[in-house]
């Protein structure tokens, strides 16, 4: 197909990538790797979205100016929600932003306690893993059950990190442990006080207006419409309902580097997110700045 009968072929409109992880996290990729990965995909502009963490941001943000990808600073957050735990996508995160910084910190400590949890009750329950291993595994960056699966599959205790999931690690099963969790508020409130936007990732069909009118109110400025655990009629519901609320939409695939995702057929853009709804995003955040 041309374009409008010039001969010129369509040229296809520019597309983002708003939630991807790195080693920063549970991602199996370094930052710098991941922006590789993504400028490939043809992608331009990306969110590095690690875990309670903003540590691969520097790295991404290097390499993206070396390959042309815009990176955003970004962080997901896991938060209080009615139903028991939700996370939550923070963009725009300074750098360098002592309080921010702190509240990390005292998030990145409580995954190093839940996972010597983790790891007791799993060798309570006969099964031989140790917690420097997965330490080991998490090699500096913010610890999570993705690193327990990993050195259990290796260990043969597992057939593979959704196995792992299911026999241990998920909600119910003898490992599990959950986590001390702030409050949306809290959360949007240290966002917004730095100069960024908060959006609900992944919420399924838990994404009702009831819902997210509720989300807005603690301080929700977006919703994750585009998701690998998605399909294309929530999605589009999601939005319709983000747009009757004020809401605005983001989207990303949710990469792992694949490790460390229960979405193993998502690839970088593979969500194909518009640019034009980061440029929102962008307006938005330089309102709340002006402010
Ligand atoms: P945590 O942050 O320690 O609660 O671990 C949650 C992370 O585990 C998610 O961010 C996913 O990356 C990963 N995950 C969740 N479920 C699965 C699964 N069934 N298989 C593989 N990875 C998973
Ligand atoms: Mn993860
Ligand atoms: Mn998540
Ligand atoms: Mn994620």
């Amino acid at each position: 197909m041309d374009h409008a009968g010039t001969g010129v072929p369509p040229l296809t409109a520019p597309t983002v990538d708003l939630h991807l992880h790195s080693t920063a996290s549970d991602g199996s990729l370094p930052p710098a790797d991941v922006v590789r990965q993504v400028a490939a995909a043809g992608i331009a502009a990306m969110a590095l979205t690690d875990h309670d963490t903003t540590a691969g941001v520097a790295e991404a943000l290097a390499e993206g100016e070396r390959v042309g990808v815009r990176v955003v600073s970004g962080c997901e957050f896991s938060v209080a929600a009615p139903w028991g735990e939700m996370h939550l996508l923070g963009y725009f995160l300074p750098l360098r932003d002592p309080t921010l910084d702190e509240f990390l910190v005292r998030c990145r400590d409580g995954r190093v306690v839940r996972a010597r949890k983790i790891v007791a009750a799993l060798q309570e329950a006969g099964v031989t893993i140790d917690f420097p291993e997965v330490e080991a595994e998490a090699a500096g960056g913010a610890i999570g059950r993705p690193h327990v699966a990993r050195v259990l599959v290796r260990r043969g205790a597992a057939e593979s990190l959704d196995d792992a999931f299911n026999r241990y690690l998920g909600r119910g099963r003898i490992g599990y442990q959950p986590k001390v969790l702030p409050s949306l508020r809290e959360v949007a409130r240290l966002v917004h006080e730095a100069g960024g936007l908060v959006s609900a990732a992944h919420l399924r069909d838990r994404a009702t207006r009831s819902t997210l009118s509720g989300l807005k109110a603690h301080g929700l400025d977006a919703v994750e419409t585009r998701h690998p655990s998605h399909s294309p009629e929530l999605r589009d519901r999601i939005a319709a309902t983000a747009a009757g609320l004020g809401l605005l939409t983001t989207g990303g695939s949710d990469w792992h580097g694949g490790n460390g995702s229960d979405h193993p057929q998502s690839q970088p853009g593979s969500e194909a997110v518009p640019l034009a709804w980061l440029e929102s995003m962008d307006l938005r955040r330089q309102e709340l700045v002006a402010r």
